[in-house]
C-alpha cells in the first residue's frame, strides 16, 4: 500500500490525481501532517508526501531503522514539478516510485542514488539475494575501479562493468561461503529441492531435513529456487508450510511423469503409495540439472520411522533471449518495454545501423556484437549461442523484430533450454499508415518484394491473391538498385483489379529525420521514386483520398448503402 499525505490545496489536488490513477494501491492519510506521515510510515510499504523535503526529513528521521525494511519515501513539491526519491531508493523502491509518480503527475523524477544516477543497476536490485559489502563494491563499480566477476553458476545477469581481475569481486554462487572483504556474494536461484513425505508429516520435519541437507552439502538456503513433489502431495500441509516458510513455490508433477525419470535411488514405498518409484529425486531432476544431494531421509529424535525425504538438484542457469523491435526510428516510438529489455541485456546482438539507433540507451558493461548487412543467420546463431551460455541477450531489429526480421531465424535455432521474450515494435506498415491517414481501416496484408529468400513466382501468386480479394497491400523491400522490375510488375497485377485512381501512399524513412511521404495513385506512381527505405501502401477499391489523407472505410454495410445512394 502507498500512503499519500498532503498539506495544501495544491498538494491535495495532486494527491487526488495519484489516488485516482492507482485506486487499489493508495490510501490517503488525513489529519495533522506529522501525525499522518508517522501513521503511514508504520502502515505502508511506500509513502508519497506532497510536502517539502525538509519537513518530511524532520518527521521521518526518528523513524528510520534499516534501508532493507524502511518504506520508500517520495516527496512531490508544491508545484508538482518534481518527484524526489527521498529515502529507501532501492530497498523501499522509492526510485521506481518516483519515476512512476512522475509519469502520472507529469513531474520530473529526481533520483540521487549513485548507482541509478550513473545508470548502473544497484547490486541490491538485481533480484538476487546479496551478501557482503554491497556499499564498497558498488562504490568501486561507480569509481571505475576494477571489479572481477566470479561466476560459479551461469546466470543471466544484467550488464555490469566488470574486469577479469580486480581488488573487488562479485561472486555468483549457491555454495555456502562467507563474503570476503571487498566482496559481494550474489545468490542465484539455482537449487531445486525435491520433497517426498508420508501423510501428516510435520512442517518442522521437512524444514529440518532440507536445511540439514543443504548445510551438510555446503549449499546456501538463499539459493533455494523451489520445492518439487508429486501431484498427490500438492496439498500436504507439512510440505506446503515448509515451502511457505522458506519463501519458495511448490511445483508438483504427475506420478506418471516422475516414474519416467531415471534416478539413483528408486524404492517400493512411494511406488505403492503414489505410483512412482521416486518422488524427491525424480521431481527435482525432472527439468534437468545435476543431482547434488541424493535422496536422504529425515531423522527423528524418538527413533520412529522417517516421514520425509529430500534430494537437491542444481538446475542449469537458463539464458534469456529478448527479441526486441526498435520501432521505425524515432526514439518516442521505441516502447518502454523495449527500452527496459535493452538495459536488461548483458549482450546485444544486431545490425550495426540499428545498434547506432539505441547505443546511448545501453548500460555500461553491455557487450555489443554488431555486424553489417546480410549475415542474418550468423547474427541469429550468435544470439542463441550466447543465451545458451546463460547470458541475458537482446537481439534487435527495426520496426517489429518478428516482421521480415530476426525473430524467426533466431527461434528456428533456439532450443527449449533458454527463455525467449518477445517485445513487439511499431512495424513500418503501421508507422507509414499513421502518416498517410487511415489506409489500413479494413483488411490488409504486407508483402515483401524481396526475392532474395523467396522465389518470384510465390511472391507474384500472393500479390495476385491480394489483388483478387481486394485487400489493401503494403509492400516492404519494394525496390533496390539490383531489384527494379518487381515493383512495377506487382503494381500492374493490382491494376488488373483496381482503378488507376486508386490511392497509393509512399512513405520513406517513416519517423526518421528525413521522413518523406506522398499520396499518389496507382496510375500515377513512378516506381523510380521508390527505394529500400520506403514502404508503398496500395488502397483497395473503397480507399479514398479525403482532404489529402488516405482513408479505407471500415466497410460497414450502411456505408456501402450510402455510396450506392449517391
Ligand atoms: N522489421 C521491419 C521490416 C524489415 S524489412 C519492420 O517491422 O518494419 C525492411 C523494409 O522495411 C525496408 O525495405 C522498408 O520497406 C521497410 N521499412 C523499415 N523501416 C522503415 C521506415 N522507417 N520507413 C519506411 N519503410 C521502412
Amino acid at each position: 500500500m502507498i500512503g499519500l499525505i498532503s498539506a495544501t490545496a495544491a498538494g491535495a489536488a495532486a494527491r487526488d490525481r495519484l489516488a485516482a490513477a492507482w485506486p487499489d494501491r493508495t490510501r490517503v492519510y488525513e489529519g495533522p501532517v506529522a501525525d499522518a506521515v508517522r501513521r503511514a510510515f508504520a502502515e505502508c510499504e511506500q509513502l508519497v508526501c506532497f510536502l517539502a523535503t525538509g519537513a518530511v526529513v524532520r518527521i521521518i528521521a526518528p523513524l528510520l531503522a534499516d534501508k532493507a525494511s524502511d518504506p520508500g519515501v517520495v516527496c512531490v513539491d508544491e508545484g508538482g514539478r518534481f518527484a524526489v526519491s527521498l529515502a529507501g531508493g532501492h530497498g523501499g523502491g522509492a526510485n521506481e516510485l518516483a519515476r512512476a509518480v512522475g509519469e502520472v503527475l507529469g513531474a520530473e523524477p529526481v533520483v540521487t542514488t549513485a548507482t541509478d544516477a550513473v545508470d548502473l543497476p544497484g547490486l541490491d536490485t538485481l533480484g538476487l539475494p546479496v551478501e557482503g559489502d554491497v556499499a564498497a563494491v558498488s562504490r568501486a563499480l561507480l569509481d571505475g575501479e576494477p571489479v572481477a566477476l566470479r561466476a560459479e553458476v551461469a546466470w543471466p545477469l544484467p550488464p555490469l562493468p566488470v574486469a577479469a581481475e580486480g581488488a573487488y569481486t562479485i561472486r555468483l554462487t549457491d555454495r555456502l561461503v562467507e563474503a570476503a572483504e571487498r566482496e559481494v556474494v550474489l545468490r542465484p536461484p539455482s537449487l531445486v529441492v525435491g520433497v517426498g513425505a508420508s501423510s501428516g508429516v510435520p512442517a518442522e520435519e521437512v524444514l529440518g531435513l532440507v536445511e540439514t541437507a543443504l548445510r551438510e552439502a555446503g549449499l546456501s538456503v538463499r539459493s533455494l529456487a523451489e520445492f518439487t513433489t508429486v501431484d498427490a502431495k500438492a496439498e500436504e500441509p507439512g510440505i506446503v508450510e515448509a515451502a511457505r516458510r522458506l519463501g519458495v513455490p511448490l511445483m508438483t508433477y504427475p506420478a506418471g511423469e516422475l516414474s519416467g525419470v531415471e534416478v539413483p535411488n528408486p524404492s517400493d514405498a512411494p511406488l505403492a503409495a503414489v505410483g512412482t518409484p521416486s518422488v524427491a529425486e525424480a521431481s527435482a531432476l525432472l527439468r534437468g540439472g545435476e543431482l547434488l544431494v541424493p535422496k536422504r531421509k529425515s531423522e527423528r529424535a524418538d527413533g520412529t520411522a522417517a516421514m520425509a525425504t529430500c534430494a537437491v538438484v542444481r538446475r542449469p542457469g537458463r539464458g534469456r533471449l529478448a527479441v526486441v523491435g526498435l520501432g521505425p526510428g524515432a526514439r518516442d516510438l521505441l516502447t518502454p518495454r523495449a527500452k527496459a529489455e535493452l538495459r536488461r541485456a548483458a549482450v546485444l546482438v544486431g545490425l550495426d545501423q540499428y545498434v547506432d539507433q539505441i547505443r546511448d540507451l545501453l548500460r555500461p558493461g553491455t557487450r555489443v556484437l554488431e555486424s553489417g548487412l546480410g549475415a542474418e543467420e550468423e547474427r541469429a546463431r550468435t544470439a542463441v549461442e550466447e543465451a545458451r551460455k546463460g547470458q541475458a541477450v537482446a537481439l534487435i531489429g527495426s520496426g517489429d523484430a518478428g516482421v521480415y526480421a530476426m525473430a524467426s531465424p533466431a527461434l528456428a535455432e533456439a532450443s527449449d533450454d533458454i527463455d525467449v521474450i518477445g517485445v513487439p515494435g511499431v512495424t513500418a506498415a503501421l508507422a507509414a499508415a499513421a502518416i498517410l491517414g487511415a489506409p489500413l481501416g479494413h483488411d490488409h496484408v504486407s508483402i515483401s518484394l524481396s526475392d532474395l529468400h523467396t522465389p518470384w513466382e510465390v511472391i507474384e501468386r500472393r500479390v495476385r491473391a491480394a489483388a483478387e480479394a481486394d485487400i489493401v497491400v503494403t509492400f516492404y523491400n519494394p525496390r533496390s538498385r539490383g531489384r527494379d522490375w518487381q515493383l512495377p510488375k506487382a503494381l500492374a497485377i493490382l491494376a488488373e483489379h483496381r482503378a488507376p485512381g486508386t490511392p497509393v501512399g509512399v512513405v520513406r524513412n517513416a519517423s526518421r529525420p528525413d521522413e518523406a511521404s506522398r499520396l499518389t495513385t496507382l496510375g500515377a506512381l513512378d516506381p523510380a521514386t521508390v527505394d529500400m527505405m520506403t514502404v508503398v501502401t496500395v488502397g483497395n477499391t473503397a480507399t479514398r483520398d479525403i482532404a489529402g489523407r488516405m482513408v479505407t472505410p471500415r466497410g460497414y454495410r450502411w456505408q456501402t448503402a450510402q455510396e450506392g445512394a449517391r
